[in-house]
C-alpha cells in the first residue's frame, strides 16, 4: 500500500480543497506543523514531516505543557507534505470543518524514527513557534488490537526549560500563519496584517499627509 492510498481514498477532490498530490522532501530540517480542526469535536492535528509524508496524529485536548497531562494522540493517516500550510474549510465529508494553522516550524528526531514508530516510542524536539522543547510520542498498549486503523497513543512533555510554561491552547486561540481566528477562517477573512498574536495593530509608518507631499502644508519640514 502506497504511503497515501488512504489519504486519497477518503477524499473526493471535486469537493474538497485539501492537497491533492504529495510533495516531495525539499529541505534538510523537517518541517513540522500543528493544526486545531474545528471538526465533529475540536482536535489539533500534529504534523512531522517524515520520508515525503506528514506522519500525522489527532490530539484531542492540544498539546500540554506539564509533563504530567499526557494527551491522547489518536494516530491518523499520513498526510501529503503540501498539507502542512493548510488552512481554511474542509467541506461536507470526512473531515468536515475549519481548519487553522496552529503552530509551524520544525521538529527534530532524538532517535531512529523507523525503529521509534515500530516500536511505540518516539521522543523528538519541536521547533514551533508555540510548541518548543522535547516531547515523546508512547502508542498505548494493546492499541492495535481491534481496529487497526484507530491507534492511540500518548503525546507527553518532557522535563525541560520548555515545560510549565502558560496553557498553549489558552494562551493562543489564532492562526499562527494569518492571525485568523475560527469565524474569520470560515468566512474566508483576509489574513490580520499585524501577526498571529493579534496585537493592537498599529501602522508601521505614518501616512504622508497630503499637504506634505504636495510640499504646501505645515507638516512639510518635518515629514522624512
Ligand atoms: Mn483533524
Amino acid at each position: 500500500m502506497a504511503k497515501l492510498d488512504r489519504y486519497l481514498a477518503r477524499r473526493d477532490f471535486e469537493k474538497t480543497n485539501e492537497p491533492r498530490h504529495p510533495g516531495a522532501a525539499t529541505g534538510l530540517a523537517l518541517r513540522y506543523a500543528m493544526q486545531k480542526h474545528a471538526a465533529t469535536r475540536t482536535h489539533f492535528d500534529l504534523r512531522l514531516e517524515w520520508e515525503g509524508v506528514l506522519l500525522s496524529w489527532a490530539v484531542t485536548k492540544g498539546p500540554s505543557f506539564d509533563p504530567a497531562e499526557k494527551r491522547l494522540a489518536v494516530r491518523t493517516e499520513d498526510h501529503p507534505l503540501t498539507y502542512l500550510d493548510f488552512e481554511g474549510v474542509i467541506p461536507e465529508g470526512y473531515g468536515a470543518g475549519r481548519v487553522m494553522l496552529w503552530d509551524i516550524g520544525h521538529w527534530q528526531p532524538l532517535e531512529d524514527v523507523d525503529k521509534a514508530l515500530a516500536r511505540g516510542s518516539l521522543k523528538f524536539a519541536l521547533h514551533g513557534r508555540r510548541n518548543t522543547g522535547s516531547w515523546t510520542l508512547v502508542r498505548m498498549k494493546g492499541a492495535r488490537k481491534g481496529d487497526a486503523k484507530r491507534e492511540n497513543w500518548l503525546l507527553i512533555k518532557h522535563e525541560d526549560e520548555a515545560a510549565h510554561g502558560p496553557d498553549p491552547t489558552a494562551r493562543w486561540s489564532v492562526s499562527v500563519a494569518t492571525g485568523r481566528d475560527f469565524d474569520e477562517i470560515g468566512q474566508d477573512a483576509p489574513a490580520r496584517p499585524f501577526g498571529p498574536e493579534r496585537r493592537k495593530a498599529r501602522p508601521r509608518f505614518r501616512k504622508p499627509q497630503l499637504a506634505t507631499l504636495t510640499g504646501g502644508g505645515p507638516e512639510a519640514d518635518t515629514a522624512r
